[in-house]
């Protein structure tokens, strides 16, 4: 499936803060258009590259350091305009945040990687770029950091990003420039004159710690568990909610870890015979997923494979694959 010609800005209205764009268009495209008016992508997709669309961040449900802050990706998508697998044009939620009457499918399409249908167009939610922003560090534990992330993201403070990497905590504070230098004064840390590169390395895999063969994992834990007892090395965003470990450790082992600290263990970056990508779902959310892709894509056009590799083989298709009824 080849969407990179579907592309446009549709309608941009920086006083209403909401821009509609066909799937294809580059992602630099619409940040460029944001950038012009001082608005931007409050969630902070990742490019992971020059050829990123805007419907591949929104299947992908990608999103950066500021997510736990401000929100994740599907929390800014206000609509969404998609072809389903029996080739129907469907149009869900609007260009305002109450539009949700039903089952709330835009949102349900990030993360769905391309396997309940074809985004054809997203409406999305913008956000002021803030006045000022600084980066400030502390050389902590890992622990520490853990506990001063959680204490942190519970007070009114301007924070926009909470990451610890080789021993040291980033902490980025964003808003205005009287609310960011009071946020200074209070938790005090050294300024880091780089802080906008780091922040780009972190969410754009840049760094270091994330090249080489060794295998990444992304773990998806509650923010306040404490580090988990695994082999590797650790990067901790999202004030300790999205974890990067990478580790040769055994799948099983790291995939327990995670399931005892109330959490899920993704296989990002390099393949393990045998081991697939997502964590396993629960029987109840497997079935549950496997009634959602059949009523969107009964005959299993879309991304079958990985929709398998996801939440197993949905029984329906199955019988009805047997009778010589779909693909
Ligand atoms: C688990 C995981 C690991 C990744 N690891 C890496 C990595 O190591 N390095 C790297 O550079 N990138 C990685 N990516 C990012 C990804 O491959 C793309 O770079 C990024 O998603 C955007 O590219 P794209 O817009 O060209 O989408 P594509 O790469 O073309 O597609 C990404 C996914 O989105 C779906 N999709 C795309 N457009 C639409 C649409 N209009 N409607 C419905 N579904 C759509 C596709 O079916 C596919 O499942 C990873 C993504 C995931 C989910």
């Amino acid at each position: 499936m080849h969407l990179a010609l579907h592309q446009g800005i549709v309608t941009y209205e920086p006083t209403e803060l909401v821009i509609t764009a066909r799937s294809g268009t580059p992602l630099s495209a619409i940040e460029a258009a944001l950038a012009g008016e001082r608005q931007m992508l409050g969630f902070e997709p990742p490019r992971f590259g020059d050829g990123a669309t805007l419907g591949g961040t929104i299947a992908c449900g990608f999103s950066g350091p500021r997510r736990p802050f401000a929100g994740a990706a599907r929390d800014f998508v206000l609509g969404v305009k998609m072809i389903n697998g029996k080739a129907e044009v469907l149009s869900f939620g609007g260009q305002v945040m109450k539009n949700v009457a039903g089952y709330d499918v835009s949102r349900l399409l990030c993360g769905s990687l391309g396997t309940l249908g074809v985004i054809l167009e997203v409406s999305l939610k913008v956000l002021p770029t803030p006045a000022s922003e600084l980066t400030v560090t502390f050389e902590l534990s890992a622990n520490d950091a853990i506990v001063r992330m959680n204490e942190w993201a519970a007070q009114p403070l301007p924070l926009s990003g909470a990451c610890y990497s080789e021993d040291t905590l980033y902490i980025r504070l964003s808003g205005t420039e009287t609310a960011v230098k009071a946020a200074h004064a209070r938790l005090g840390g050294d300024v880091h004159k780089k802080g906008s590169e780091y922040w780009t390395n972190v969410k754009e895999h840049r760094r270091e710690f994330f090249g080489g063969s060794t295998p990444l994992w992304r773990l998806s834990v509650p923010p306040a568990a404490m580090m988990l007892d695994l082999p590797g090395k650790w990067t901790l965003d999202w004030g300790g909610a999205q974890r990067w470990l990478k580790s040769d450790a055994a799948p099983e082992v790291i995939r327990r870890a995670a399931t005892s600290a109330g959490g899920q263990a993704t296989l990002f970056r390099g393949a393990i015979a045998g081991t697939p990508r997502f964590h396993p779902l629960p029987p109840a959310m497997q079935a549950l997923q496997q009634r959602i892709k059949h009523a969107l894509d009964p005959a299993g056009l879309f991304n079958c494979a990985l929709s398998q590799e996801m939440i197993g083989e949905c029984p329906t298709h199955t019988k009805m694959k047997a009778a010589g009824r779909v693909l």
